[in-house]
C-alpha cells in the first residue's frame, strides 16, 4: 500500500499541474488501484474530482471522454454499446472486475502508457487523441511513443467515424492481464491492424495492414512478418507470442466480414 503525507483537491487545472511540478513525489491520484499495488511514499496527493472531468460527450465530429471518467461509465455508456461495434464496451468488461472497473480512471489508465492495457490499442485504431494540460493535443501513438512522464491528461477525443472493427484479447486464464492482444478495422476493404500486450506498448501493424489489404490474409507470409515486434516476457515467450498473434489476427479477420 502506498502512503500520502498530504492530500489535496485542487479548484482549477492550473492550480493541480502547479502542484504537481512542485515535488517528483507528488502524484496525481486516480481510482488509486495502481497506485495501491505499490508501497511508496508520496508527498502530496492531488484528487482532480473538483475539476469536472467526469464526462462522456457525444457531437458530430468526436467523443469526448474526460481524465476522471471511470471505465464502468464507458461500459454503460449507451452510445458506445453500439459505436465501433461495441468494441469499447466489450473489451474492458474483461478488465479485472466489477468492483475495479468502477473506480479506475480513463485519465489514470491512458497515461500510464501500460504495455498490456485492453483499451490503449483500441484508442490506436480508433486514432484517438489524448489532450494533456502542458503538452497539449497529440494522437494517442505519439503520446505512447514520446517521453511524456509528467503532466496531467484531460481528456481523450475519439473522431466521431462509426468504423467496423473488433479487438480480440487473449489470457491464460480469466482475469489475468493479456498475453496478446489484436485489433483491426476494416473501412471499406482497408484494414488496420494494432497489436497490444506484444509485451511492448500497443503499435499499428502498418505492413500487415497493408499485405492484408493487398493480398488478403495467408498465415504464413503475416506470421514471417513478425519477428521484429513481437517479444517476450514471463506470460509468453516470442515463439508462443507469434503463434498467438497470427492466430488471433485470423480470428478477428473472420469475425469482421
Ligand atoms: C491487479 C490489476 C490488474 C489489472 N489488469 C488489467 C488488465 O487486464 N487490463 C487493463 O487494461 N488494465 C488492467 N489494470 C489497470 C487498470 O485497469 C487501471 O488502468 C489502473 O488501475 C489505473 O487506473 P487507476 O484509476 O486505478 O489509477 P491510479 O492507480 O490512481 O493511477 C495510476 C497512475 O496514473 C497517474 N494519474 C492518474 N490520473 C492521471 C491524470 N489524469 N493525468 C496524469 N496522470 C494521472 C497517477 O499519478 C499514477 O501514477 C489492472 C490493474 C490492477 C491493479
Amino acid at each position: 500500500m502506498f502512503t500520502l503525507r498530504d492530500y489535496a483537491s485542487p479548484n482549477n487545472l492550473d492550480e493541480a499541474y502547479e502542484l504537481l511540478m512542485k515535488s517528483k513525489l507528488n502524484r496525481i491520484l486516480g481510482g488509486c488501484h495502481f497506485l495501491k499495488a505499490g508501497s511508496r511514499a508520496y508527498n502530496v496527493g492531488i484528487d482532480l474530482n473538483k475539476l469536472d472531468l467526469d464526462y462522456i460527450k457525444v457531437s458530430e465530429n468526436d467523443i469526448r471522454v474526460g481524465a476522471t471518467t471511470t471505465y464502468a461509465e464507458l461500459e454503460h455508456n449507451e452510445f458506445f454499446k453500439t459505436f465501433c461495434n461495441g468494441i469499447v464496451p466489450k473489451s474492458i468488461k474483461k478488465i479485472v472486475s466489477t468492483q475495479l472497473r468502477n473506480t479506475a480512471q480513463i485519465g489514470a489508465s491512458v497515461f500510464s502508457k501500460y504495455a498490456f492495457s485492453d483499451f490503449l490499442p483500441i484508442l490506436v485504431l480508433l486514432n484517438a487523441k489524448v489532450s494533456l494540460y502542458k503538452n497539449g493535443i497529440m494522437t494517442v501513438e505519439e503520446f505512447l511513443y514520446s517521453d511524456i512522464e509528467r503532466d496531467i491528461l484531460i481528456e481523450i477525443i475519439i473522431p466521431n467515424v462509426d468504423v467496423d472493427c473488433i479487438q480480440i484479447a487473449n489470457r491464460i486464464c480469466c482475469k489475468d492481464f493479456p498475453n496478446a492482444i489484436v485489433s483491426v478495422s476494416n473501412t471499406d476493404g482497408k484494414y488496420r491492424v494494432v497489436f497490444g500486450a506484444r509485451p511492448q506498448k500497443a503499435m499499428v501493424m502498418n505492413d500487415i495492414s497493408d499485405e492484408i489489404t493487398k493480398n488478403g490474409f495467408d498465415r504464413k507470409k503475416i506470421l514471417s512478418m513478425l519477428d521484429e515486434e513481437i517479444g517476450s516476457n514471463h506470460k509468453a515467450q516470442k515463439e508462443y507470442r507469434k503463434l498467438l498473434f497470427v492466430g488471433l489476427l485470423q480470428k478477428a479477420l473472420g469475425e469482421l466480414k
